[in-house]
C-alpha cells in the first residue's frame, strides 16, 4: 500500500498564540498527514514553538523566517520549500490596536493595515499563482468576529479585518474557477499574547488628545470590562487550532467559520437587520444603559464555565 503524500502547510505568525497552536496540532497529527512549515518574523522567538513541538521538530515540522510585511522574506521562504508546493496556507499573523482614534497616529494605523490586510495580500501574490497552476490549494485565513462586526474602540483593527473579509469574498469567486478553497476562521476573544499586549498598550496610552468623556469611556468602560469579557467568553488558542484543523480536513470546507458559540448571538444581530441598526443599538445599550445586566451576564457565564471545568485564569496556560 502506498502512503498518502503529506500535505505541505505554511503557517504565519507561529512564535505564539493561535499560529503556534495550529502548527503544533497539525505537526502532531497521529495520521501524519501534514508537513508543517511554521514561520515567524524573528527566528530568535522560536523557543516556545520548539518546546511545544517536541519530537516533531525536523520531521513533520520545520521552522522558517517569514515577515508578512516584507515581500523578499515571503519569496525566500516560499522558494525554500520543495517545488514551492504549498497545499494549505494558514494566514494567521496579525496585530491589534485599541483606543480612541484621536490618540492613535496614522503610522500606527498603517502598521495594523499593513500587517493584517496587506500581509495576506503579499502572501497570496506569491502563493496563489502556484496554487492556480496546480488547481489545488486551501487558503485558510484567521480573521475575527470583528471582520463582520465592529466593536467599541477597535475601529482600525475591525477595519483591517473587514478589509480581509471583503478581499476574500471577492477572491473566493475566482478561486472556485481554479478549484481552490478559501476559509475564513472567525474567533471571538482568544486568550493569547495579543489580548495581553493590546490591554497593556491600552493602559499605557496617552489619552491627552481625546476629550474627557471619550478618555473616561475608554478607561472606565472599555478597559474596565476588557479582562472580564476575555475571562467569560475567551477561548484558548488550542481550541481555535482544533476548529481550524476540522476546517482543513473538511471535504467541503465552509467559507466562514465562527469558533465561539458563546459569541454567535452577537454576530447573528448583524444578519437579522439589513439596516444595520440592530447590532449598533444593542451594543450601545449593553455598554451604556444595561451595563449592570451585561456584567452580571458575563459573571454568570464565567460561573457556568467554571462549573463545567472549563474555567481558566488569564495568562495561565490551561492544564
Ligand atoms: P499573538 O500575538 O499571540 O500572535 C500573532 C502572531 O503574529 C505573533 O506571533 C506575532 O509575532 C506575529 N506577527 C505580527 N506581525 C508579523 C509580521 N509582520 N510577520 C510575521 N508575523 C507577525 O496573537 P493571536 O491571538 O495568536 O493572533 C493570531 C491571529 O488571530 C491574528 O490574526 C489575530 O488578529 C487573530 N485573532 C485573535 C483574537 C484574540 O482575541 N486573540 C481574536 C480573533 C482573531
Amino acid at each position: 500500500m502506498t502512503a498518502m503524500p503529506l500535505k505541505n502547510v505554511l503557517i504565519t505568525g507561529c512564535s505564539s498564540g493561535i499560529g503556534l497552536a495550529i502548527a503544533v496540532k497539525l505537526a502532531k497529527d497521529e495520521q501524519k498527514r501534514f508537513k508543517v512549515y511554521a514561520t515567524m518574523r524573528s527566528l530568535a522567538k522560536q523557543d516556545d514553538l520548539v518546546a511545544a513541538a517536541g519530537r516533531c521538530m525536523g520531521k513533520t515540522m520545520e521552522i522558517k523566517q517569514l515577515d508578512v510585511c516584507c515581500e523578499e522574506s515571503i519569496r525566500n521562504c516560499v522558494s525554500g520549500i520543495p517545488d514551492r508546493k504549498i497545499d494549505i496556507l494558514v494566514s494567521n499573523a496579525g496585530m491589534g490596536l485599541i483606543g480612541p482614534i484621536e490618540c492613535q497616529t496614522i503610522e500606527q494605523m498603517k502598521t495594523v493595515m499593513d500587517t493584517n490586510f496587506f500581509g495576506l495580500v503579499r502572501l497570496l501574490k506569491e502563493i496563489l499563482p502556484d496554487m492556480k497552476k496546480r488547481k489545488n490549494g486551501h487558503i485558510v485565513i484567521i480573521s475575527s468576529v470583528m471582520g463582520i462586526q465592529g466593536i467599541l474602540f477597535n475601529d482600525v483593527y475591525a477595519a483591517s479585518k473587514f478589509a480581509v473579509e471583503g478581499f476574500c469574498e471577492s477572491l473566493a469567486i475566482q478561486a472556485l474557477k481554479f478549484k481552490l478553497q478559501l476559509s475564513l476562521i472567525e474567533p471571538g476573544p482568544v486568550i493569547t499574547e495579543f489580548e495581553r499586549k493590546v490591554y497593556e498598550d491600552g493602559l499605557k496610552m496617552d489619552l491627552s488628545a481625546a476629550d474627557k468623556e471619550t478618555a473616561d469611556m475608554f478607561t472606565n468602560v472599555y478597559l474596565k470590562n476588557y479582562k472580564s469579557i476575555f475571562q467569560s467568553l475567551g477561548q484558548t488558542a488550542e481550541d481555535v487550532a482544533e476548529h481550524t484543523m476540522k476546517i482543513i480536513l473538511a471535504e467541503n470546507p465552509p467559507f466562514r467559520h465562527q469558533t465561539n458559540t458563546l459569541y454567535t448571538p452577537m454576530t447573528t444581530l448583524k444578519y437579522a437587520d439589513p439596516n444595520g441598526d440592530l447590532p449598533i443599538d444593542t451594543f450601545y445599550k449593553m455598554v451604556f444603559q444595561h451595563d449592570k445586566v451585561f456584567n452580571a451576564s458575563l459573571n454568570f457565564i464565567k460561573l457556568l464555565r467554571w462549573r463545567s471545568n472549563k474555567s481558566f485564569d488569564l495568562g495561565k496556560p490551561q492544564s
